[in-house]
């Protein structure tokens, strides 16, 4: 049994890794200020005595003894993390400066939860690990891509200076239950309207495109990177390369929800990226993994989910 500590750990990715470390008989401490998090999230966890939830501010210093910390804690929706920029730059920086200073001191290892958004707003498609990306540092977006940012840099010159033992995923956009029905991104708000049939906002002309990865195949992949021999440091692309536009998916939502809904289309917010696929060569070597959840599949998961909790 090892002791984990999730940061980040109410939050829709959090809860089902916390989930999954459960059930493989793991010991976790779920740590989190309930920003985006909600507790419903972990509630049927919290009858396992191997659980622990811990309200703290990832901005604060902590300790904890534990083998393995995974570093979720950031607001990871645009509305979300836009609402007080000052404190996602803090949230991404500080949050990293204190999992790899208690990484550091008791040599456990630490996997930063980074973002398909430090890319930017990419003039190559797929995008591959070696890209630097094409981000706008004084935008909107920019206390989120910029702050993913430099937690990476730290990660890498903690690695470097100190030797801590570093994990970097990029993460692509993810979806499934547990998301807040408020949470503002794409497939849960397209879900939402559709359910209660609400105008569909698309933003811009929905020409966008994204790569929707269900969350049971990140958490697998998380779980896998986690396990690699310490050279095996990262960055690492974690998505599903299967590219959607916003239009396609507003109608494939539409249809399967038999909704009412019509589209709508509002101004696209300012530096929304224009395309997003991964190039997972390197997961499918390192990890042996490649996703198994369609969006078709997922999509219906979340719906049902969706269904029960606006019927609650
Ligand atoms: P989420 O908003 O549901 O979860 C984030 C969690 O962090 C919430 O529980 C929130 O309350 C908590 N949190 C925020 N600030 C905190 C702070 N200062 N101290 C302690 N806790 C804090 O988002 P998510 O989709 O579950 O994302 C989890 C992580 O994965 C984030 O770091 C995000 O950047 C990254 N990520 C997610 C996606 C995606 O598509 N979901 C894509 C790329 C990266
Ligand atoms: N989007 C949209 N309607 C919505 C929410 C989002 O058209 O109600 C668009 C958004 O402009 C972006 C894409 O969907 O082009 C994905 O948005 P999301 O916030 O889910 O993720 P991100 O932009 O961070 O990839």
């Amino acid at each position: 049994m090892k002791k984990i500590l999730i940061t980040g750990g109410a939050g829709f990715i959090g809860s089902h890794l916390c989930k999954r470390l459960l059930d493989e008989g793991n010991d976790v401490i779920c740590m989190d200020n309930y920003f985006t998090g909600d507790k419903e999230n972990v509630l049927p966890l919290r009858v396992n005595p191997h659980f622990e939830l811990l309200r703290h501010d990832v901005i604060q210093p902590y300790l904890a003894e534990v083998d393995e910390i995974y570093n979720l804690a950031c607001p990871a929706s645009p509305i979300h993390y836009q609402f007080d920029p000052i404190k996602t730059v803090n949230t991404s920086v500080m949050g990293a400066i204190n999992a790899l200073t208690l990484a550091s001191k008791i040599s456990a290892k630490v996997m930063q939860s980074s973002t398909s958004e430090v890319y930017g707003d990419p003039m190559i498609n797929p995008q591959v690990e070696s890209y630097w990306g094409n981000v706008n540092p004084i935008g909107v977006r920019s206390c989120y891509d910029e702050g993913k940012r430099c937690a990476e840099t730290l990660f890498m010159d903690y690695h470097r200076q100190q030797k801590t033992r570093i994990k970097i995923i990029r993460i692509f956009n993810t979806y499934g239950p547990n998301m807040l029905p408020n949470d503002g991104r794409v497939i849960s708000n397209f879900i939402v309207q559709a359910l209660q049939n609400q105008d569909i906002t698309i933003y811009g002309n929905g020409q966008q495109t994204r790569s929707f990865q269900y969350v049971t195949d990140l958490v697998e992949a998380m779980v896998r990177m986690m396990q690699t021999s310490d050279d095996m440091i990262g960055p690492i692309n974690i998505g599903n390369p299967c590219e959607f536009t916003i239009e396609a998916l507003a109608e494939i939502i539409i249809k399967k929800t038999k909704s009412k809904s019509k589209i709508i289309y509002k101004p696209l917010p300012m530096d929304d990226p224009k395309c997003r696929q991964p190039d997972i060569t390197k997961a499918k070597a390192v990890l042996g993994w490649e996703p198994k959840v369609s969006l078709d599949e997922g999509l219906d998961y979340t719906i049902d989910y969706f269904r029960k909790y606006l019927m609650k």
